[in-house]
């Protein structure tokens, strides 16, 4: 089959004909249709020092996806051939002590979808069926491929009660534009949005944002003002993995709120812990989706109005993957898709 291979420990990503992935008695065989790029799929394609670490090599990527059952290993309930499908990209041990109590978004043993084990950017993908999700006919394909960064949105922005709360969302990236509409459907009051890249502020508007500021220009104290916010955020989400705008996010929160931090910073990030400590702050660090209770949820939002389907911006067959691949470098996308059909 075709797919795209970390074949070399340097940098780049090259289209091979690779064997088809097997199908144990636990597994699900999946057709792959459409596919969506992520920002750790640029990693492994830069070979950074976190992928250098990290990625045995030759590995198949890609982790986000939707596709067609193909193949139901004999162990397998519930799942039947042809059914519209995407899976949980994390594969859980079940022995561990947060397995065991059901905490499986804490496993201590993750293994992750075309980062330790064959990926999706290929014809096909195996998992097992567990981490199998049918998707809802009224969901589209499009859609269907990105539920894994909607479900880090989904669950970073349900972790704190935001019905008539005030929220800070740092970093328009797709996560941060998603986690818009999330706040939005689940009714937070003021929603404002702060980047430093106007292409992705405009898709936070779209989005239903209130405030898209840009920080190398604008004022997140004016935007306040503006709004009749007096005191300070209730809720802050994280997306931008930068240690500035985590602190522009601590310097304007409300006392007592809480903040998830999504965002993966690059380095230590500093932080006056006196604000934490003095504002009486909460904070959450929020890794991949509740499993699965994200899924429930998000899927229930998608059939109920919650419509992210702006985020996507650019969709190429996946032959012109390089193409792809430059235009999320570029920063002047939302999601990208690769089709495989
Ligand atoms: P992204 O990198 O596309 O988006 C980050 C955004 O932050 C960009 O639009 C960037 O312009 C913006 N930004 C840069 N400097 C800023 C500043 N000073 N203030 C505000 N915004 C600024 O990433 P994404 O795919 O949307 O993911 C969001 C973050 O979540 C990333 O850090 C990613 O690594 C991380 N992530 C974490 C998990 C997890 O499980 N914890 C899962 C997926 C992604
Ligand atoms: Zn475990």
């Amino acid at each position: 089959m075709r797919a795209l291979v970390k074949a070399k420990a340097e940098p780049g990503i090259w289209a091979e004909d690779v064997d088809t992935p097997d199908v144990g008695p636990n597994d699900v065989l999946i057709r792959v249709h459409k596919t969506s790029i992520c920002g750790t799929d640029l990693h492994i394609e830069a070979w950074d020092d976190w992928a250098a670490s990290t990625i045995p090599v030759p590995m198949v990527i890609g982790h986000e996806f939707m596709g067609l059952v193909e193949a139901v290993g004999s162990e397998v309930e519930g799942i039947g051939v042809g059914m519209r499908v995407s899976a949980e990209g994390h594969i859980v041990c079940g022995r561990c002590r947060n397995c065991q109590a059901g905490r499986r978004h804490l496993c201590v043993h993750t293994s992750g979808i075309g980062v330790n084990r064959p990926g999706a950017f290929a014809e096909y993908v195996s998992v097992p069926g567990s981490n199998v999700q049918l998707i809802p006919d009224d969901v589209p394909d499009e859609v269907g491929a990105i539920l894994d960064p909607l479900g880090n949105a989904v669950h970073t922005a349900l972790n704190f009660d935001l019905v008539g709360e005030d929220v800070i969302i740092t970093g328009a990236g797709p996560i941060g534009i998603m986690a818009v509409a999330v706040a939005r459907h689940v009714g937070a009051r003021w929603i404002v949005v702060t980047d430093v890249n106007d292409y992705r502020l405009k898709l936070a508007e779209d989005m239903g944002a209130d405030r898209e500021l840009n920080v190398t220009v604008d004022s997140i104290r004016d935007a306040m003002t503006d709004l009749g916010l007096k005191e300070g955020f209730d809720v802050g989400l994280e997306m931008s993995g930068q240690p500035a705008a985590l602190h522009d996010m601590i310097t304007h929160m409300n006392n007592g709120g809480g903040i998830a931090l999504l965002g993966i910073p690059p380095r230590q990030a500093p932080i006056d812990w006196n604000d934490i400590v003095f504002k009486g702050l909460t904070l959450q660090g929020i890794y991949g989706r509740r499993m699965f209770e994200t899924w429930y949820k998000m899927l229930a939002m998608l059939q109920t109005g919650l419509d992210v389907s702006s985020v996507i911006t650019h969709e190429l067959p996946a032959s012109q993957y390089a193409e792809a691949f430059d235009i999320v470098r570029s920063g002047e996308c939302g999601k990208v898709l690769l089709d495989w059909t």
